[in-house]
Parts: structure tokens; C-alpha cells; sequence
């Protein structure tokens, strides 16, 4: 399978200097809670209920947890402010059309660009959260002996997929902003490829095989690491591996092996 390098202008730290710890808001009162309750089924009952409802999936763990591989304002910016933008970006493209799965999204998102790049966005960061723990954890946790087994098949061993990532995540190969992803293919085999932008293997017409299975994903945009690594790219994509859960990456293994479709993710 052959990584796609597409340049492209990169999202540089957008919302950098809005960086802020939200404040507590105040409680409101139990009559302003009834009045609000009573608004909003006044509103509900009057306008076509909203078919598309992606969400935000909360991180399953604390902003600082992934410390010190992933600092605590990448996090929040990351999640609050990047994956929000592109979830409310998913939601109006899709409102008042009929609910599809954010998984079954994916298949043909390069018909129409927010599909793409929204949908793409929203499915891409709902999976990468999920595949990462606190290092105390992430540490205690390795690839069962059939994803072992399938790395030593496609790579030699852990070592040498892990080398054949930090080439593939290198800014020569995706050039720009973009996702690096371990992915089983159509012959069953593990494959690292890297994709543009926020499409992924999914995406019917990004990978010239056709589509694969992503277990684990990376993503390489500057937002995800630039707080704290600057222009160190390869330094986060070596620090990363330390809170890699391989929990999850084995359980996305046994799903896609079994079913031959993308893993679910929280946020639909
Ligand atoms: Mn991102």
C-alpha cells in the first residue's frame, strides 16, 4: 500500500491565543431551571427534531493524564476546541438528513468535502482519545499474541513497525497535517499508511487499494503536538508511544479481523 504525501497548507495553532480554563458557571436558580426546562420542550415540540446528533465524546480520562507525552493545554485545545469545530462543522452539514452511523460516514466522504473533512475530523479524534491511557496504565498493556503475531508478519516485530511509523509519521511522508494509521488491509495483513489532511482509510478513493481498517491511529497535525514539541515532530511521535493502550488496539484488532469494517466510536 503506498502512503499518500499531499501538501498542504497547515491549520497553525488557531486558536492558540484563545486558550482558556472556562469558569464554573454560576447555578441557576430552581425557577430559571423550570423556565429553561419548559423553553426548550416549547421549542422542541415546534421545530423538526434535529436527525444528525453527533456528539462530543468526553476523553476517558483527565486533560493532564497523558503528561508529560501530551501536555494538558495540547489536550484541551485539542479536544474542546479542535474536535468540537469539527463535530459542530459534521452536524450542520448533515442536519435534517437521515442518521447514518459516523462510522458508515466514512465509506464515500470524498463525495462532499464537509463529509470529508468534518466527518473525517469527528470519526478521526473520537478514535484517537479512546486509543491512549495514562502512562501508568498504558504501560501495563501490550499487543495480545494475535496482534503480535500479525505485527511480526507484516513487520518482523514491534521494533521494526515501530520504525516504519516514524517514517511514515515524518514530515517528508505526510507532508503538512495529516494521520498515520495501523491498518488491516484486504488480505488481512497489517499495513502503516499515512493519509492527508483528515481523511483516513475509511474513505473510499484515499488509499489506492481501496479501503482498510484502521486499529491505531496518529495524528501528526501541528495542534496535536506543536505546544509542546514546536517543530520536534518525530519527538512526539516517539513520545507517544508510552501512552498507547494496547487494551484497545487489540480489541480494534479482534473487530476489524472479525467484522471487515471501521471500529465503532463514541459520539454518535
Ligand atoms: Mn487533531
Amino acid at each position: 500500500m503506498k502512503l499518500i504525501s499531499i501538501a498542504c497548507a497547515t491549520a497553525f495553532l488557531s486558536s492558540t491565543s484563545a486558550y482558556n480554563v472556562p469558569s464554573p458557571k454560576p447555578a441557576a436558580s430552581s425557577r430559571r431551571v423550570a423556565l429553561k426546562t419548559f423553553t426548550a420542550g416549547l421549542t422542541a415540540a415546534l421545530l423538526p427534531a434535529t436527525a444528525n446528533a453527533y456528539t462530543l465524546p468526553d476523553l476517558p480520562y483527565a486533560y493532564d493524564a497523558l503528561e508529560p507525552y501530551i501536555d494538558a493545554p495540547t489536550m484541551k485545545f485539542h479536544h474542546d476546541k479542535h474536535h468540537n469545530t469539527y463535530l459542530t462543522n459534521i452536524n450542520k452539514a448533515t442536519e435534517g438528513k437521515p442518521q447514518v452511523n459516523i462510522v458508515d460516514l466514512q465509506t464515500n466522504a470524498l463525495e462532499a468535502n464537509p463529509i470529508r473533512n468534518s466527518g473525517g475530523g469527528h470519526y478521526n479524534h473520537a478514535f484517537f482519545w479512546d486509543e491512549m491511557e495514562a502512562h501508568d496504565k498504558a504501560k501495563n498493556t501490550a499487543p495480545s499474541t494475535a496482534l503480535a503475531a500479525a505485527i511480526s508478519k507484516s513487520f518482523g516485530d514491534l521494533d521494526a513497525m515501530k520504525e516504519k511509523w516514524a517514517a511514515a509519521a515524518a514530515p517528508g511522508a505526510v507532508f503538512g497535517s495529516g494521520w498515520v494509521w495501523l491498518v488491516l488491509a484486504a488480505n488481512d495483513e497489517l499495513h502503516i499508511v499515512g493519509t492527508p489532511n483528515q481523511d483516513n482509510p475509511l474513505m473510499k478513493g484515499v488509499l489506492k487499494d481501496g479501503v482498510a481498517f484502521p486499529i491505531l491511529g496518529l495524528d501528526v497535525w501541528e495542534h496535536a503536538y506543536y505546544l509542546n514539541y514546536q517543530n520536534r515532530r518525530p519527538d512526539y511521535v516517539t513520545a507517544w508511544w508510552n501512552v498507547v493502550n494496547w487494551d484497545k488496539v487489540n480489541e480494534n484488532y479482534e473487530y476489524v479481523l472479525k467484522n471487515h469494517k471501521g471500529v465503532p466510536v463514541r459520539g454518535n
